[in-house]
């Protein structure tokens, strides 16, 4: 079995050989964390994204779409607080002059101490077998008990540190923990200091007359500058939301892990207006709409957990993360946040307009609040992506790789391919890709062997193979390989399109 390092490293590859993610610019060396999406990258992105839109704008009556400006007023970044607070505060090993994310280097420093809880939770289950009950082992094992306070403790000191504001405290407790640089291995740290994460640039020809824009650090601006405007002329009655899809940009500090983070990126995100006080109510609701999305994809439950925020932004009233089990453990997928009245409050402060629901039937006129559900393209695109990358050793000692992506995600849904290059299969096959190419993204491929076509489309997640052979000619019939059992079966080519429509239907997520 691969490493997860080594299972990283093989997805990168992958990517690039197979047409997903090109390195931007690559033959100018690239640009760091900039990446650019590939043939069959852009089809996956495409589909994650209709998936996301059917289950928000779609499927709700009461959710609408947007697509806002990547330019926004510059007061729109004071009013959100971007101005002054979109920091990520920042230390530096004076041995390897390498720059690191304080508190990620704390939560690197959790996640061990909670590898260590696990390690010996999976030792005495093995010892106690099924009269192990993890919740009392937990609660009165001594070595675990202490582990969990030591974790509470660092999490308690974090908590106030940031929120406070106190970076001496930040320095410390990374001192006091003897956190060292994973690269130099030393402990000879700088003091912590806060970085803004957006970029600005200026706008208009004339030099002096230009004033500073920013690139949007997120889409949901866009959405709070425009929810009047959506609930007039949508007629829209509280609770109701909008979503969008779109570019966000953040001048990250540590961009690695491929496209995991990266400095320019695209958000799916979703505000949901709400009666102040049901806030709580909305917060479950999204959280078990979101984590159903996620798991109906059939990635694998175990590979999702929640993640309460310590440190809750300056909007939030409450906040939790689905975490995701990338290659490199499990970290943020997508966030969702109470954001109470906070945005649109400051937007009626610094603009001065009103930004109020009448309500019809309490005939009062208040500030809505909101609950966002915010999830990264790029980020899905990876858990997708090294979820479903599997190296199979086959019964007859050969090997494959094949990407099992869900059949409605799969960049391309059928491949059709004749068995030779002669004797009129060709004609035929193309005929059958006319026949389906209005619904479904097909590809046809004559070239090489069957074997290695067929190889070729599990490498990319083609989920049915279409092999017209000579009998299609006799009978009409055709035979279906499936990418995962590597199953055939013959079906009359009649069938085909409702076969194949039945089988890669995105609504087969949802029921
Ligand atoms: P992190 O803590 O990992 O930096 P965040 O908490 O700053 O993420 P949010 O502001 O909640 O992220 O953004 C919402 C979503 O946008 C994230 O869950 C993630 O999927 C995506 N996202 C944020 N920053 C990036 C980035 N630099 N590259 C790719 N996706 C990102």
């Amino acid at each position: 079995m691969a490493t997860k390092d080594e299972l990283f490293k093989k997805v990168i590859s992958h990517a690039k050989e197979f047409g997903f993610v090109f390195p931007n610019s690559e033959i100018y060396d690239g640009l760091s964390a900039t990446y650019d999406y590939a043939q069959n990258g852009v089809e996956l992105k495409n589909n994650i994204k209709k998936y996301w839109w059917m289950s928000m704008v779609q499927l709700h009556e009461n959710i609408v779409g947007l697509d806002a400006a990547i330019f926004m007023h510059p007061t729109t970044w004071k009013a959100s607080g971007h101005v002054d607070a979109f920091n990520d505060p920042m230390i530096d090993n004076k041995d390897s002059k390498k720059r690191y994310r304080a508190d990620v280097l704390i939560e690197d420093h959790i996640a061990k101490i909670e590898a260590k809880i696990n390690k010996d939770i999976t030792k005495a289950k093995k010892r106690f077998g099924d009269a192990f009950n993890e919740e009392e082992f937990r609660n009165t094992n001594p070595n675990v008990l202490r582990r969990t306070k030591e974790i509470e403790s660092i999490n308690q000191r974090m908590g106030d540190a940031l929120n406070n504001d106190k970076l001496d405290d930040l320095q410390q407790l990374i001192i006091d923990l003897g956190i060292v640089c994973p690269v130099s291995g030393s402990k000879n740290w700088t003091e912590v200091k806060q970085f803004n994460l957006m970029f600005g640039t200026e706008l208009g020809a004339v030099a002096g007359d230009a004033s500073t824009v920013y690139l949007r650090p997120e889409t949901a601006q866009g959405i709070f500058v425009n929810y009047l405007n959506v609930q007039k002329t949508g007629r829209m009655k509280l609770p109701f939301g909008i979503a969008q899809i779109g570019k966000a940009f953040r001048n990250e500090i540590i961009a690695r892990q491929f496209i995991f983070r990266m400095r320019e990126f695209e958000q799916m995100e979703m505000q949901f207006f709400i009666q102040p006080g049901t806030q709580m109510k909305w917060f479950e609701y999204w959280k078990e709409t979101r984590i159903k999305w996620h798991k109906a994809l059939g990635l694998g439950e175990e590979n999702y957990r929640f993640h309460d925020h310590v440190k809750l932004a300056h909007y939030a009233d409450a906040a939790t993360d689905i975490e995701f089990n990338f290659p490199f453990g499990f970290k943020e997928l997508e966030g969702i946040h109470s954001r109470t009245d906070f945005d649109l409050k400051q937007h009626e402060e610094y603009s001065g307009k009103k930004l109020r629901y009448f309500d019809p039937e309490t005939k009062e006129s208040y500030v809505p609040y909101v609950l966002e559900t915010s999830i990264g393209v790029d980020r899905m695109f990876l858990a997708v992506l090294s979820a479903s990358y599997k190296d199979d050793q086959l019964e007859d000692g050969s090997s494959r790789v094949v990407l099992a992506i869900p059949a409605p995600l799969a960049p391309i849904k059928a491949a059709i391919l004749p068995l030779v290059r002669k004797d009129g299969l060709p004609e035929k096959a193309r005929e059958i890709l006319k026949a389906l190419q209005f619904d479904h993204n097909c590809m046809y491929e004559e070239k090489d062997t069957i074997g290695k076509r067929y190889r070729r489309q599990d490498a990319i997640g083609t989920p049915y193979c279409i092999t017209v052979d000579h009998q299609s000619l006799e009978d009409n019939t055709v035979t279906i390989r499936e990418r995962d059992s590597m199953k055939q079966e013959r079906v009359s080519i009649e069938e085909l399109p409702k076969i194949i429509t039945n089988k890669v239907n995105m609504k087969n997520l949802f029921i």
